[in-house]
């Protein structure tokens, strides 16, 4: 057994002369998704989180400025590195029109410190987005927008994955008219026979997003997502105005001073049945559409398709 074993290794060592005589192969570019620390030139900042940050890099393996621009993911403290590892394995998965795409990995020296290389998306997230270009965007154009994050969503879904981090900060702008979807950071795998994720960690939770079954249970359904996506089609109705953040509207409403106890104000006024109003410049037949991503039981809400639908009836 030895022997043939000996044999293969010989065959595959042939294989590789050959491929690099022949040029077939380039030396030591074999891995398109291994990035070389040294080839990673910073530029600048381009935003961060609670657990992540993200610089824009030029990536320039020749070192004549002819490389590519990326985006490049690191953790803020490095303890917390196998939730970005968790992060990569998820978005290394994901091929679809409206989600952000993977480009490969950097690691470090010692291999501790991971980075998440991805494509650059130029215009940023939403959340800058929209202010900066009201002028030129009307409410078709969000619509579409809409459209595009529940196509996302829904092929995510399709994968068994809960994103759990839906908002406008997390929606990245490629142009004026494609939008994908980004920070996959919280995002948990559901097993086939489960119908929800529990979590056990939940510090920094975008609570203001979340649905009521998160708050009190810490269960994630498919349907959960579908609630932030209500917030987050809130944030995208109203341009994503500062003064009408989500938190700011549910703060104004329950007033600010509460410290610890504005969590569970929060989870009584909702289920007391209070929702977030329509926004002055909101349609009515757009806030129907948010006002089934929230209803109170997840079984009751609309689902991805359904409001692809509703909007897509509503552009034509
Ligand atoms: P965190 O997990 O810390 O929230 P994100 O992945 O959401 O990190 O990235 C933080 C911010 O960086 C985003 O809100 C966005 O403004 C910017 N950003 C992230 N990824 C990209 C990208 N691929 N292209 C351009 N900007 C990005
Ligand atoms: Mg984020």
């Amino acid at each position: 057994r030895a022997i043939v074993r000996e044999l293969g290794r010989i065959k595959e060592q042939h294989e590789k002369d050959l491929q690099l005589i022949s040029g077939a192969i380039p030396p030591q570019e074999t891995d398109p998704t291994d990035f070389k620390r040294r080839f990673l030139k910073k530029i600048r900042k381009l935003g961060e989180g609670n657990f992540g940050m993200v610089e824009l890099c030029l990536y320039d393996p020749k070192g004549d400025q002819t490389g590519e621009l990326v985006a490049v993911k690191s953790l803020k403290t490095e303890n917390e590195s196998s939730n970005l590892r968790r992060e990569i394995s998820t978005i290394r998965n994901l091929y679809h029109e409206n989600i952000v795409k993977y480009k490969g990995i950097c690691n470090d020296e010692g291999g501790t410190n991971i980075k998440l290389i991805m494509e650059y998306l130029p215009a940023g997230s939403l959340k800058e987005y929209l202010p900066r270009n009201k002028s030129s965007i009307d409410q078709k154009r969000l619509l579409l927008y809409a459209v595009q994050i529940c196509q996302g969503m829904e092929y995510l879904g399709s994968q068994n994955y809960i994103h759990r981090d839906l908002a406008a900060r997390n929606i990245l702008v490629e142009n004026e008219s494609l939008v994908k979807i980004g920070d996959f950071g919280l995002t948990k795998s559901i097993k086939d026979d489960k119908e929800y994720y529990k979590v056990t960690e939940e510090q920094d939770s975008p609570v203001y997003w979340y649905a009521p079954e998160c708050l009190i249970n810490r269960k994630f359904y498919k349907a959960s997502d579908v609630w932030s996506f209500g917030v987050t089609l809130y944030e995208i109705m109203t341009y994503c105005d500062r003064e009408n953040s989500p938190p700011q509207v549910f703060l104004q409403t329950i007033g600010r001073s509460h410290g610890q106890m504005t969590m569970a104000r929060l989870v009584e006024a909702l289920e007391k049945g209070w929702r977030m109003p329509r926004p002055d410049s909101c349609p009515e037949l757009v806030y129907t559409q948010m006002r089934r991503c929230w209803s109170h039981a997840p079984e009751n809400r609309a689902d991805f398709k359904s409001l692809m639908k509703e909007f897509e009836f509503l552009l034509t």
